[in-house]
């Protein structure tokens, strides 16, 4: 199916079969995900995307099984992939040669990022680019994991996109027993980052509109306490040390920011286009990260064997100092 102008529905077309570059796979789609960014390009409301992309093959969320192999490949776990295999892939496209991709290995943050169903056009080479589409073409250094017979592709699609976004938040925040998560949001990378917080023994609370009362309903029952997003206070005085904002729009990271605890962490996974201005007023710097006196005397560079300091660190000084009792109301984080 070709989006070949926004606003338009998509059309049905016939594209040749391209011959895979050696390491590159033809994969026979079994499930395709809708996600909001589809809709987004669908209806131009992605700045990122313009008409030089046209036409173009939408879904970047796919799981499909493996048609043709040009010469060997594993998947991450060293497996070999062959025909028949049903698998997953990263949607990115990294160089795999630039510092975030070779030495810090965030590829996500490659600045050469192209991404399957999103910013290839169907002219590109290989054309078979997005998963909206009998077949998809996976390039060489595409990352796969081979799945276990029997799954459903059906349930895993979700994974691909919104479910691997939720555990990479969840990772970064590094949720664990004793923290209090508010998760603004509860769409599918809401509810994905609410089962890996509770996953990780979070007490996790779930804020939805009106509109989502079914949604908040399921994290509900996923052992998740929920409230209304209008209801800002009540955010505010669960005093949340994790906040992830999964609705991705300037008035909820506003809300996050507003919520979080003194020290707290603030994710911000929901946002995947730009959402406009973004007031951070109340955002208030009490302290900085730089902790304790004590943390300068552990061996650093800045210290001698001895832990004697040797910069011109100032026990008066502003940057060190920090507020250990915070009242109650000046409770706006440090995010
Ligand atoms: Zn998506
Ligand atoms: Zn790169």
């Amino acid at each position: 199916m070709l989006l070949d102008q926004f606003n338009g529905p998509l059309k049905p077309a016939e594209l040749a079969v391209p011959e895979p570059e050696p390491g590159g796979l033809l994969v026979r789609i079994a499930a395709a995900g809708i996600c909001g960014s589809d809709l987004e390009i669908a209806e131009h409301r992605d700045p990122r995307i313009d008409d030089e992309l046209l036409p173009m093959i939408l879904g970047h969320e796919g799981v499909g099984w493996v048609e043709t192999v040009a010469g060997d490949r594993v998947d991450l776990f060293g497996d070999p992939v062959k025909p028949g295999d049903l698998i997953v892939w990263n949607r990115g496209i990294t160089c795999g040669r630039c510092n975030y991709c070779a030495v810090q290995r965030r590829r996500a943050l490659c600045p050469h990022r192209e991404v399957y169903g999103i910013s290839l056009s169907a002219r590109a080479p290989y054309w078979l680019n997005g998963c909206y589409a009998e077949m998809i073409y996976v390039r060489p250094g595409s990352e796969l994991i081979v799945l276990p017979p029997g799954m459903d592709p059906a349930a895993i699609v979700p994974a691909t996109c919104s479910g691997a976004t939720a555990a990479h938040a969840v990772e970064l925040c590094d949720i664990a027993i004793g923290d209090t998560v508010l998760i603004i949001g509860p769409g599918p990378l809401g509810l994905f980052s609410a089962a890996f917080a509770l996953a990780r023994g979070a007490d996790v609370i779930v804020s939805g509109t009106e509109h989502s009362r079914a949604r908040l309903a399921l994290a509900e029952d996923m052992g998740c306490s929920v409230l209304l997003s209008s209801d800002t206070r009540a955010g505010a005085e669960l005093s949340p040390n994790v906040v992830i904002d999964a609705a991705g729009a300037a008035r909820s990271v506003s809300q996050a920011l507003d919520a979080v605890a003194v020290g707290g962490t603030v994710a911000i996974p929901g946002v995947a286009s730009p959402i406009g201005e973004v007031p951070v007023r109340t955002c208030v710097c009490r302290g900085s990260g730089s902790r304790t006196p004590a943390i300068y005397m552990r061996p650093s560079p800045w210290c001698n064997p001895a832990g004697t300091v040797l910069s011109a660190w100032s026990p008066t000084g502003s940057s060190c100092r920090k507020r250990t009792r915070p009242s109650r109301r000046s409770n706006r984080g440090t995010p």
